[in-house]
């Protein structure tokens, strides 16, 4: 009997910012080197350090319309007036080979992948408190247009949002959370495998 393809697993990672959420998805992609980047579109300006194509596709407002006109994105959305999508092709390349892929992004786009039925595992991280994320976001200065109040407006819209997802980490100590979020890869793994032909080939075994 031949062997069914193992599926890859779409890792959905989504938090506000300042909860550690690249950090976490950083590690999760060294424990995993099978594990792919999702590399998604955006109009924002390259921050120092960020790298075309490994980050982003850095691309024109006038390039993303186009791209949207064309159907080019699964998902996209406007933050803080700049938008940010997921290419359409990349996915269905990652799912046709059975690749695990991780996706950063937010509430809305997962609110999209929701309403497509896409499957997928939906990871939320949470800061362990309002006011541990505000002295994370103060630190940071990569972001520091955009004022510190909208930025903990939308940390609180986006935390209303998480009954939506499968997981929630909060992350305290990111040792643990980085533990956390190996374990929940892991066991998403187990639960494939189950569904791929594992107990078909055990059962023909001579
Ligand atoms: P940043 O500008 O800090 O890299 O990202 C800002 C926000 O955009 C983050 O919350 C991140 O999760 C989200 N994001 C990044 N890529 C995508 C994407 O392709 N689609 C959506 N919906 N959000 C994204």
């Amino acid at each position: 009997m031949p062997m069914k393809k193992e599926k890859g697993v779409l890792f959905v990672v989504s938090g506000a910012s300042g909860t550690g959420k690249s950090t976490l998805c950083r590690a999760l992609l060294k424990n995993f080197p099978s594990l792919r980047f999702s590399v998604s579109h955006t109009t924002r300006p390259r921050r120092p350090g960020e790298r075309e194509g490994r980050d982003y596709y850095f691309v024109s407002p006038a390039k993303f319309q186009q791209m949207i006109d064309r159907g080019d994105f699964v998902e996209w959305a406007e933050i803080y007036g700049k938008r940010y999508g997921t290419s359409r092709r990349m996915l269905h390349k990652a799912r046709r080979e059975g690749r695990d892929v991780i996706l950063d992004m937010d509430v809305q786009g997962v609110r999209q992948l929701r309403k497509q039925k896409i499957p997928a595992v939906f990871v939320f991280i949470l800061p362990p408190s309002l006011k541990e994320l505000q002295r994370r976001l103060k630190n940071r200065e990569t972001e520091g247009k955009v004022a510190l109040g909208q930025r903990l407006q939308k940390a609180r819209y986006e935390i209303s949002q998480a009954h939506g997802y499968d997981y929630w980490i909060v992350n305290e100590d990111v040792e643990k959370a980085r533990e956390k979020l190996k374990a929940i890869f892991l066991a998403e793994h187990c639960r494939r495998e189950k569904m791929s032909g594992a107990i078909e080939k055990l059962l023909v075994e001579k």
